[in-house]
């Protein structure tokens, strides 16, 4: 999906859901994907975001402290948070004085945003249903949210032409190449489709990113197997 390989090794199954990686770039996924409907039907479980807005200060902080180290970098203050679920990176990018979007494909996240941080502006539904209205943007950012997708490259592509050149993308995922990842891959946290589906490495991140024309900057080390990258659209 990612590199091109061919070759792919076996990583057990979870739930009936089986588990390749690529042995050339690492990249790892469920195979064959599952249905739109069933993916769709996981959204509709997620009513535990009442508890999500209990934590919400502590989350606006930390997405603030992100943000801002950050948005210098960024050629504008058009802000874009896809996967916002109750919008408090929005709501930190707002704080920060950015003019601040979020998108998110869950309905019940989108109206707790809307009552929770009214100064953002929001919309739920698929990121190819991002209102044309709302322009470009300078900074994208995506918070544990492509490993939910089952095609990264639809979704990239219905993303990219909303984003400028020069922006700023700050994207956080599960780190499939990371030292702690247990050997037995399916003993990973992270694993549990069919809500997570895909999980990335670092080569297969860089690569993955370069055929959607950004550059990485960097990797933010982190002790847990986590992914947090920097990147800049070309
Ligand atoms: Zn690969």
């Amino acid at each position: 999906m990612i590199c091109g390989g061919a070759e792919f090794t076996p990583l057990g199954a979870h739930k009936g859901h089986a588990l390749f990686g690529c042995r050339e770039c690492g990249f790892s996924f469920v195979h064959p994907m599952p249905g739109a409907a069933e993916i769709t039907a996981i959204y509709d479980q997620y009513g535990s975001n009442q508890s999500y807005a209990g934590k919400a200060k502590r989350k606006v902080q930390r997405a603030r402290r992100r943000i801002r180290r950050y948005m210098k970098r960024a050629p504008g203050k058009r802000f874009l948070d896809v996967g916002c679920n109750v919008g408090t990176a929005v709501e930190a990018a707002r704080e920060l004085g950015l003019e601040a979007y979020g998108i998110d494909i869950d309905n019940e996240s989108v109206g707790i945003a809307h009552n929770l941080f009214p100064g953002g502006h929001y919309h739920a539904g698929p990121i190819e249903s991002l209102p044309p209205e709302w322009g470009n943007f300078d900074f994208i950012y995506s918070a544990e949210v492509i490993e939910h997708i089952s095609d990264p490259h639809a979704y990239f592509a219905a993303l990219t032409p909303r984003v400028n050149s020069g922006a700023v993308l700050y994207l956080t995922t599960p780190d499939a190449g990371h030292w702690r990842v247990p050997k037995k891959f399916t003993d990973w946290d992270e694993v549990f489709p069919p809500d997570h589906l895909i999980y990335f490495t670092r080569d297969a991140m860089r690569r993955f990113l370069d055929r959607h024309g950004f550059d990485v900057v960097k990797f933010e080390f982190y002790l847990k197997p986590g992914l947090r990258v920097i990147a800049r659209k070309r």
